[in-house]
């Protein structure tokens, strides 16, 4: 039987469960008298977001979106390495209540789960969709009504995952949403390995950058990314440059993300992430309140098994360790539930 655009759209939705909600008033003004606009909203206002729309589609036909800048003419049919078409592949869409507690607040954030990647990790999580692409094509209309229908069940965001290999389609798709209604902050949740150019193409446009920063050592990101020795000194200069566009985590006053920088980092084990250096790069590149989310949530997943470093889980001092350092190079936002994990463990350890 065949699959309609309506029908995906919805099934995409009943992944999530209960979702009837309402719509309600999101957003509290920032400040007294003072009503709050998603970045792209102004842009569109200014008469410059369809200019980059066109500037985005441009580099699909020798594409250069990521760092591993493949050359390859998208708008014709070829792949590259991430072997995305030009068309988005969704595997779903749905409000997610796992994500950062400011990204979920009341009604979930809402997230788009875009199939393949550009980073290609061995330890990857969601490998069924980022490394063999399941999903299914739909055109940016559709993605714009996945938005329009995340943000009608009340999710506080739209939280695209693996931005990277579609942001054109994903700029298009804000574009329609915004003209049928969307109002609410855009997140770019990215592995982190961006270029730089690229980045600074969506400024104006991205309300909450979430990137990953995942190593510090080349010879890691090599092994465990599909070659891409780069990554840390890519990853660093795009973070800074989402700090400069966005500066810190800003909510509302119901705690609810509106606005900033959230970097994620995964503790490994055997330290392989270089958590160490991490937040001594934070503490000296970025602001000292710089909203960092220190993950203890390492899966033995995929080809992991095959690597024998990182073939087993974390351990509670591998990840104690990497919130200790945090605090002893001065981090002063640290993500609230990793600090109470710490707590817990530290009073059991002590106890
Ligand atoms: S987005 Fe895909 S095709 Fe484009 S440069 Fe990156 S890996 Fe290559």
């Amino acid at each position: 039987m065949e699959i309609t655009r309506r029908d995906f759209i919805k099934s995409s939705f009943l992944l999530s469960g209960s979702l009837l909600i309402s719509s309600v008033p999101l957003y509290a003004a920032q400040k007294k008298g003072q009503q709050w606009h998603p970045a792209y909203e102004k842009l569109e206002s200014e008469g410059k977001l369809a200019e980059r729309v066109e500037q985005a589609y441009a580099i699909f036909e020798n594409c250069q979106l990521c760092p591993r800048q493949c050359g390859v003419n998208r708008q014709k049919g070829e792949k590259g390495f991430c072997r995305a078409p030009v068309k988005t592949v969704i595997f779903g869409a749905h409000p997610h209540f796992g994500e950062e507690m400011s990204l979920v607040g009341h009604h979930g954030s809402g997230t788009i789960f875009f199939s393949n990647c550009n980073l290609r990790c061995v330890f990857c999580q969601n490998w069924p969709i980022s490394h063999e692409g399941r999903g299914k094509e739909v055109q940016d209309e559709d993605l714009a009504d996945m938005m329009i229908s995340l943000q009608k069940t009340g999710c506080h965001n739209i939280n695209v995952v693996t931005p990277t290999h579609v942001m054109p389609n994903i700029l298009n798709a804000t574009r329609i949403a915004l003209k049928k209604g969307l109002h609410i902050p855009l997140v770019y949740n990215t592995s982190g390995y961006e270029r730089l150019e690229i980045v600074k193409l969506l400024d104006g446009i991205v309300d909450i950058y979430l990137p990953d920063m995942k190593y510090m050592d080349a010879d890691q990101a090599e092994r465990y990314s599909a070659g891409a020795s780069d990554y840390p000194e890519l990853a660093q200069k795009a973070i800074i440059e989402m700090n400069r566009q966005v500066g810190s985590h800003l909510t509302d006053k119901r705690g609810v993300a509106l606005r900033g920088l959230m970097i994620r980092h995964l503790v490994m084990p055997n330290r392989v992430a270089g958590s160490e250096k991490f937040v001594r790069w934070v503490a000296e590149a970025l602001p000292k309140s710089t909203y960092v989310n220190i993950m203890p949530q390492y899966r033995v997943e995929y080809k992991a098994f095959d690597y024998p470093k990182i073939s087993r889980g974390i351990t509670v001092q591998e990840f104690l360790e990497a919130m200790e350092w945090a605090e002893q190079y001065g981090l002063t936002n640290l993500d609230p539930h990793s600090v109470a994990v710490k707590n817990f463990y530290s009073q059991r350890l002590s106890g």
